[in-house]
């Protein structure tokens, strides 16, 4: 099926260069070339994926100009959107017609436009769920109506300061902007609240936001999507909007299983901890992780560390250098504190997490919510304390914590009381129990999805055969 008379049918890649997002296209990379498809990768020079570790694949850079990580994000994606353009064109001109199809990362607009203007069809691929991508297209549609931002937030500046009147003024305003907070948002599930929502409400957008917002939301030319997300995670109404067919495929690092070993991490990994789990009793430990990109001020580090510490709960903590404010790694944690953590837990710079999530000491993860955590955790039906910082981390945490009640949230300034009491609630009371046991189903849901059958394995068929009609000829 995958092939053209004798010729092997060939996709282009192009994904994200941030961790969060190149893991699941290689995922989706390794999951096409077990169907039989030949891969090309064309990447950014910077945070390139190592061509050694997937040996399998073509690996083509593109010049970005991109030459450190920029502290704003949108500054880095809008130079690749602009810097990549001349090279993939180049790119794809050499290679003559041999593609299908490329299939990009949807903050990459820049790829559809190059395609559509050689003519070759492009699939939009989001590592993330649907109903995120739905609470951009909710956040423009309630900009467009002026909804928000929301009533009685914005303080007049032409009160002046310092009078009682103002002082009550404030009180007033901060009073009814929690409220609003708090409020669902019109169109959305239910469980989620304005405060839930990527982007702040409480002031206008500004126009590059709203721009870069509409950038991604829109599918363009493409004729189809790929979801790293599954059916009975999601809701994919938002095909209301699209109108193009969609595959819902994940968990990729499930589906890609045969190959789960890949690495793609940017990062090094420890692997000494998994020695270290070997030696723990079963389901004691905590695994924290906050993903790739959130930072901690030195003030929460403390806090989070006397939390844990004070629960009295072994644990493996994986903090990436840098992920401290002011500090290359871990110097801000006092050194009393640092042996009381040493002498029932484990800090590396990044773990091999989802080895760790699969070992059977672990019993549950202090989480930030990105996506691909949150699927490593379901996937191994282990429970967790959802600590989320921004992006779709505070939706995933609402799913968790109240739609699969697999979670206890706190918040990312949690003093070191609500992290203690979060950690024995996870891994000690009975309420924890019951969100093991939940997990566990869920686990099993997901696998069900991934055998013959199911929701997933359908759409990984359905895509397979989608691609292959792309090059049929006309
Ligand atoms: N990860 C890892 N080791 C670590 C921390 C994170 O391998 O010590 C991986 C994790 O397995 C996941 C990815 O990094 O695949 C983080 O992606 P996610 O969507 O969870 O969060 P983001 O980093 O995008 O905020």
């Amino acid at each position: 099926m995958e092939r053209i008379g004798t010729r092997k049918l060939r996709v282009m890649l192009v994904p994200l260069p941030l961790q969060g997002h190149l893991t699941p296209m290689l995922q989706l990379a390794s999951v096409l070339h077990l169907r039989g498809f030949s891969v090309i990768v064309a990447h950014t020079e910077f945070n390139s994926p190592n061509p050694e570790n997937h040996p399998d694949f073509t690996f083509i850079p593109l010049k970005d100009g991109v030459c450190s990580p920029s502290a704003n994000l949108l500054d880095m994606i809008s130079a690749i959107n602009t810097n990549c353009k001349e090279p993939l064109e180049k790119c794809i001109v050499e290679l003559q017609g041999q593609l299908s199809c490329i299939i990009y990362d949807s903050l990459l607009h820049f790829v559809d436009t190059v395609a559509h203007h050689l003519k070759l069809p492009t699939i939009f691929f989001r590592p993330s769920t649907a109903v995120y991508m739905q609470s951009y297209l909710s956040l423009l549609s309630l900009h467009g109506k002026m909804i928000i931002p929301l009533p009685g937030l914005c303080v007049s500046p032409v009160l002046c300061k310092h009078t009682v009147y103002n002082l009550m003024y404030d009180l007033t305003t901060k009073l009814l902007a929690e409220s609003h907070l708090e409020e669902a948002v019109p169109e959305l599930h239910p469980i989620i609240r304005f405060k839930d929502l990527p982007l702040s409400v409480l002031s206008k957008i500004p126009q590059v936001v709203i721009d870069f917002v509409k950038s991604f939301s829109d599918i363009k030319s493409s004729v189809a999507v790929i979801w790293n997300s599954v059916e009975i995670l999601d809701d994919f109404s938002i095909h209301q909007q699209y109108q193009v067919p969609f595959f819902p495929i994940g968990p990729l690092h499930k589906m890609a299983s045969s190959s789960s070993s890949m690495p793609t991490s940017l990062l090094q990994e420890d692997p000494g901890c998994i020695a270290w789990l070997d030696k723990q009793a079963l389901k004691s430990v905590l695994y924290v992780s906050l993903g790739s990109l959130a930072t901690l001020s030195s003030e929460a580090l403390v806090e989070t560390a006397m939390g844990i510490a004070n629960s009295g709960q072994p644990f493996l903590w994986a903090i990436r250098p840098s992920s401290v404010a002011g500090s290359e790694w871990i110097e801000c944690l006092p050194q009393g504190l640092r042996g009381v953590i040493q002498e029932r837990g484990l800090i590396v710079k990044w773990a091999p997490q989802k080895e760790v999530l699969a070992h059977p000491a672990v019993g549950g993860f202090l989480s930030h919510c990105g996506w691909n955590s949150t699927l490593e955790s379901l996937s191994q039906g282990v429970a967790m304390i959802c600590m989320p910082f921004f992006g779709d981390q505070m939706i995933n945490a609402r799913f968790s914590v109240h739609v699969w009640e697999v979670g206890v949230e706190i918040g990312n300034m949690a003093d070191r009381k609500s992290i203690e009491e979060a950690v024995r609630a996870l891994m000690v009371d009975e309420q924890g129990k019951e969100m093991r046991c939940r997990a566990a189903e869920i686990k099993h849901k997901l696998h069900l999805s991934m055998v013959k059958g199911g929701s997933s394995c359908r759409a990984l068929e359905d895509l397979v055969e989608f691609i292959t009609s792309l090059s049929a000829p006309k």
